[in-house]
């Protein structure tokens, strides 16, 4: 363990499934809680594959395409994303803490 921190991003304190598994609550170092639905995460997948290179490639997933989808796992990448892999197999989504930060709450 280190104390070096490669930006002024808040890391996250704790991470956990609450709602009946249906949502990511993250709590971050500076208190602040982020509550996101696990379908509207899901469909904010910022994978090439869901985004495409340009917005006429985007897939524009929303969150009804995905009822009742679980987390199967989640992995730390370095100290500025997580690897999240869905339920329904989809497993190239790195969600940066950034975007986790920011995206706004939905549950
Ligand atoms: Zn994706």
């Amino acid at each position: 363990m280190t104390n070096e921190h490669s930006s002024n991003e808040t890391s996250p304190e704790s991470l956990e499934l609450t709602d009946n598994d249906s949502v990511l609550e993250i709590v971050w170092e500076d208190s602040h809680k982020s509550r996101h639905r696990l379908d509207v995460l899901r469909a904010a997948c910022p994978c090439a594959m869901c985004q495409g290179h340009s917005p006429s490639q985007s897939l524009n997933l929303k969150p009804e395409q995905f009822p009742g989808v679980k987390l199967s796992d989640l992995a730390p990448v370095g100290r500025y994303a997580y690897h999240i892999v869905w339920s329904d197999g989809h497993d190239t989504g790195i969600y940066t803490l950034k975007m986790l930060r920011e995206m706004e709450n939905s549950a």
